[in-house]
């Protein structure tokens, strides 16, 4: 794998670095034989056996910008400018309200979140906006004395070329805090996930602290905003959690390479960071599979035993959790025997949760991931998670990558009609939700992970399968917004294979 480059601002996206795809259609061993566990073209000397589908259009998104407002923005002492239209600025309704119930989740006071857009309008485009930019950073300081601003970029900013680097130097000298240029331009990457290393790799450059005293018994948790179930596991080994990104203080994000390690609960998320952190500052990153049924989590308590010297602990927590969560799971199994699941969500999770379903003795013959990553960054295959999915709990039949393309996601469902969804971009459920499928939103994502979280995510499917009646109710009194054509296609990909249909339809 390519060495993480910090001397740039401006990080190398997922399809440059990892070869990303966002289009494909197949069995989960065929996509993880193309993938190599390589970045693509020329990897191992086989050539590029990925191939994307390329659609003929895109029927909606998420952008890099939006995941850069969802990390730097939830940074609880920092402040983030959007530098861009206001209209890149909407989701900030959404972001403040899972800021604030992450928050109260972690029983952290609860705030609204601090991010700011510098508002750029039509002569903006034409006379440039740095003056704009540089007026910003003086108002987010003089309010609120934050310990670092970041500034996020935009589509109109890379298409006026501000000098955004220049301004955020020139600011980082006069007011003496690290002012962070996160270039995340929405048209820069075909995947959103980029935006998490575009905020990850500011945080290395200009945050983390260069002349780190270590703290043995830390472990780095790269996470978003779910609730706090990494504390009482590592507990377990004596070890201490700092949580990163979101809802971290900057005090956080500097001592994270002070730790013993660093762990995540998905390698979607965690793959720039915490590689960064064993290549710059000698952390190292966990090499394991995620935590997610037993083998994994298994493997991953293991893991860490061995990277922090605390072996005996591991293997007696093991032993005690296997004890306490086998009966439990036996009992769950029968209630939720003979159903069938669809998993909906970003790629890493997904492998994760479709272990969890398969411990649960439910049926997953298809599932969608918004993005594929080939390769994580560290390049290291104890960490290929869809190997490690399909090597222990079998292959699955139809194992769709799609970004969040609803008139694809319909025909996907047609294939195998399951019983209930689980769903982490929540724009899908209600078009499950027309077709009489309930969905779990799984808004706290750590819902599964660990030992614990089998019983979780087989309570979780009790609770919306007791519900199933009200979405039958509603399938049968709606209408789908698409053609007779497409509600009887059974190739979800077929315009992309075909596009002359469109002029024909
Ligand atoms: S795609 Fe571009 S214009 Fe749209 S929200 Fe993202 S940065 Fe803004």
């Amino acid at each position: 794998m390519g060495k993480i480059n910090l001397k740039t601002t401006v990080v190398e996206s997922r399809e440059q670095r990892l070869g990303t795809v966002v289009a494909w259609d197949g069995k989960a061993s065929k996509l993880s034989e193309a993938s190599l566990y390589s970045s693509g073209c020329g990897g191992d000397g086989k050539g590029c056996e990925l191939c994307e589908i390329r659609g003929p259009f895109s029927q909606g998104s998420v952008c890099s910008e939006q995941m850069v407002e969802c990390q730097a923005g939830h940074v609880r002492d920092a402040v983030l400018i959007q530098h861009a239209p206001v209209g890149c600025a909407l989701g900030q309704v959404d972001y403040n309200s899972l800021y604030r119930n992450g928050l109260a989740m972690r029983n952290q006071p609860v705030e609204n979140l601090r991010v700011t857009c510098s508002n750029l309008i039509e002569s903006d485009m034409i006379f440039g906006g740095s003056n704009r930019l540089a007026q910003s950073i003086q108002d987010v300081y003089d309010r609120y004395r934050p310990k670092v601003i970041f500034i996020s970029t935009s589509c109109a900013t890379a298409i006026i070329g501000d000098d955004i680097d220049g301004t955020a130097t020139e600011y980082e000298e006069k007011l003496g805090i690290p002012v962070i240029p996160l270039h995340c331009e929405g048209f820069r990457s075909k995947h959103w996930s980029t935006g998490f290393d575009s905020t990850q790799h500011g945080i290395l450059r200009q945050i983390v602290r260069k002349n780190p005293e270590k703290q043995g018994d830390l472990v780095n948790v790269i996470n978003l905003w779910g609730s706090d179930v990494f504390t009482p596991i590592l507990a377990e080994l004596n070890l201490r959690v700092n949580y990163v990104v979101d809802l971290a203080t900057v005090e956080d994000l500097a001592q994270m390479s002070e730790a013993a390690c660093t762990v995540g609960f998905c390698y979607t998320l965690s793959s720039y960071l915490a590689a960064g952190l064993e290549q710059e500052y000698g952390v190292p990153e966990i090499k394991a599979p995620q935590p997610y049924g037993f083998a994994g989590t298994d493997a991953w308590i293991r893991e860490i035993g061995r990277v922090t010297d605390r072996e005996e602990l591991a293997e007696s927590y093991i032993a005690k959790e296997h004890a306490r969560v086998k009966p439990k799971l036996k009992e769950l199994k029968k209630k939720l025997k003979g159903l069938k699941g669809f998993v909906a969500t970003g790629s890493a999770y997904a492998h994760g949760l479709i272990s969890v379903l398969r411990e649960l003795g439910i049926e997953t013959d298809a599932s969608l991931v918004f993005h594929h990553d080939p390769v994580y960054d560290s390049g290291d295959s104890r960490q290929d998670s869809l190997g490690y999915l399909i090597e222990n709990y079998g292959d699955i039949a139809s194992f769709s990558v799609s970004n969040r393309q609803q008139y694809q996601f319909y025909a996907l469902l047609q294939r195998t009609h399951p019983d209930f969804i689980l769903i982490r971009h929540n724009g899908l459920a209600p078009l499950a939700s027309r077709l009489g499928i309930p969905a779990a939103p799984l808004g706290d994502e750590h819902i599964a992970v660990g030992y614990n979280g089998m019983i979780n995510l087989g309570e979780t499917i009790l609770d919306i399968i007791a519900h199933k009646k009200f979405h039958e109710d509603l399938s049968q009194h709606v209408k789908l917004p698409y053609k007779k054509w497409w509600l009887n296609q059974e190739d979800p990909y077929i315009l992309a294979k075909e596009p002359d249909l469109i002029e024909t339809i």
